[in-house]
Parts: structure tokens; sequence; C-alpha cells
């Protein structure tokens, strides 16, 4: 028996984790109705052959020649789609399932630091501020993710809680700790089952660097990717991160992830030829430097600023039409933007 459920457990790891063989697709959502979702195709120099679509909903999408993921027809009422798309590569045959969903994300790019918090009971990375940065309509919820001693993941931005230190702790020893307005510390699948009612917010993903060490932060970015594609969550989800060998490491899991480096120290030049999608920088880094900002956006990469409050910088840089602003105030920066 406790072999068998060894093996269980073993086995549906693997049906949602990212693998060395892996089906990717380059985007999971849809406008209006357009039928064109994005591209299928397999890890690494591998061709993908053969691609089938099945699952719950599957009977609605087909793969065109070029290996484009597509309505049959114009999409229905429905905004959520369960797939799972098949194929053969050189090395058999791989298969992952996908949430297709409409794009009803607000672009207004105010992403709530910590969600909303500031003017609200919640506490900072908990549910409820989740729930106000959705409610407020926000681009993005920001949260950070740590990993516990037994390699739970833990929603928190400290490195420890109430004194207690999350990477030496167990998922026991944690999940009896409240935060100040009543909840359990939230576990990523907490946050992201939360984040994935609704269709408005994006789910800004910081992952923490290990205070134990380069390896450490390398295996909580392998379980965060996996507990992402896992829950099938990949349209909810951007990546940010302090490590740049992290940011990396996302990039080389997931090819198609929305991922952004925060520390500073690199140029956009550096960002795109890594292929990250964006900066992530302190305000004070882009006031510097503001050229950073066309420079980047001309190479494709996305320009985001932390953690901007003073609303004077707000506009500093919302004339600069930078792409997000992260705040602890986004109920003040939803206002100077309703004015623009
Ligand atoms: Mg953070």
């Amino acid at each position: 028996m406790k072999k068998f459920v060894v093996l269980a457990g073993l086995l549906s790891v693997l049906a949602g984790s990212v693998q060395a063989q892996q089906v990717y697709l380059s985007n999971y959502t849809y406008e209006g109705n357009n039928t064109t979702i994005g591209k299928v195709s397999a890890s690494g120099s591998s061709s993908l052959t053969n691609i089938k679509v099945s699952g719950p909903q599957g009977n609605l999408f087909r793969v065109t020649k070029n290996n484009e993921l597509v309505f049959k027809k114009k999409p229905g009422s429905e905004t959520s789609y369960e797939i799972q798309i098949e194929g053969q590569t050189s090395a058999g045959k791989i298969t992952q399932h996908f949430l297709i969903i409409k794009d009803t994300f607000h672009k207004n790019g105010v992403i709530a630091h910590r969600g909303a918090w500031k003017h609200t009971e919640a506490s900072q990375n908990s549910l409820a501020s989740l729930n106000g940065a959705v409610k407020l309509n926000c681009y993005g919820a920001e949260f950070d993710v740590h990993m516990s001693a037994d390699s739970a993941l833990f929603i928190n931005h400290d490195p420890h809680i109430q004194g207690v230190t999350i990477e030496k702790s167990t998922t026991d020893e944690l999940s009896v700790i409240k935060l100040s307005n009543g909840e359990k510390i939230p576990t990523l699948e907490e946050y992201l089952k939360a984040g994935m009612k609704q269709k408005g917010t994006k789910l800004i993903l910081e992952i923490k660097t290990s205070t134990m060490g380069k390896e450490r932060s390398m295996a909580l970015t392998q379980r965060v990717i996996n507990k992402v594609w896992e829950m099938k969550a990949q349209a909810w989800v951007e990546y940010i991160a302090f490590d740049y060998d992290v940011c990396k490491k996302v990039r080389a899991l997931d090819p198609f992830a929305k991922v952004a480096y925060l520390m500073g120290d690199q140029t956009p030049q550096q960002l795109a030829g890594d292929e990250l999608s964006g900066l992530d920088y302190h305000f004070k880094i882009i006031q510097s430097k503001e050229n950073y900002i066309t420079e980047a956006q001309k190479l494709g990469l996305t320009v985001n600023v932390w953690t901007v409050n003073d609303p004077a910088v707000m506009q500093w840089l919302l004339e600069r039409k930078v792409d997000f602003i992260t705040t602890d105030e986004p109920e003040q920066l939803l206002e100077i933007k309703s004015k623009k």
C-alpha cells in the first residue's frame, strides 16, 4: 500500500511539473473574438509532431499546420477552457494540461505591493490583501514566496515571521502561525487558488532569494514553477526575483513565462540578451538612469518600478510611460491615473 501511495504521489507530481521534455504554449489567453491562442512547441530543439488537443474542452480547439493553437469557431460565452495537448518528439510522446482563459486583465499597470493592505484591515501578503487588490481592479497583486524546511511554499515578505524562520521550519510549525488579520500564513497553492477565481488581476510572484545559499534558491524556483504548472495558473502569473540566476532559471524552465529582474544592476541590453521579459527596478535607479525606460522598451522589455508611494514620483514615471508601477498606495495611483 505504502509503495502504491509513493508511486501515485510521484506520478501526480510528474503530471503537473515541468519535465525535461515538455509541451509549451507561447500564450494562454485570447481577447474578444480572436481565435488564435499561441504556438505549441516542445522544449529544447525537439520538434513536436502529431499534435492532438483533447481534455474536457479540447474539442473546441485545433492546432494548425504552423503549430498554432486556435479555436475551431469563435469563442463562446465560457471564459475558461481546460485542454490537454499531446505530441510526439524524438524522445517519445509528451502531454500537458493547460487552462486557456479570456484576457479580461486590467490594463492600468498598477501593481499592489504585497497586495492592498495599507488602507484596509488586511495583513501584507495575505489572501485578504490579494482580494483587496482584485477589488481595486489593479493590474497585479505582488507577493513573496519562500520555501520551508520540508520544501513547502509559503507567502510572506521576510524570511521569518513572528520569530520563526520559514526556511528552517516545517509546514506543521508554520501552519499554526496567524497573521494579524487572523488568517493563516498562506501557501502558494492557497494563494494561486484564490487568485484564479478571477481574471482581472495578475499574480506577480516574487521568488525570494534563499538565506541558505544558491542551491536552495534554485530548488525553490523549480518548485514554484512546478506548482504554477500543476495548478495551470500560467495565464495569471508573472515572475520577479532579485537573484539573476533565479530569473535565468525561470526562463530555462518556461521559455514563455514573463520574468523581470529586480536588483537594478544589469543593463536592458543584458536582460534582453538573456531573454528576460522585463526589468523591475527601484525608482531611484530609474530616476538616475532614465534612458533605461526607452532602451528597455525598444528591446521589447517591460519596465516596472518599485516601490513608488510618492505621488510626484508616480507622475514623473507616468509621464515617461513606464509599463507598470508597484506601490503600497494602489488607491492613490489609480486615482492619479484616472485623471490622466
Ligand atoms: Mg516582494
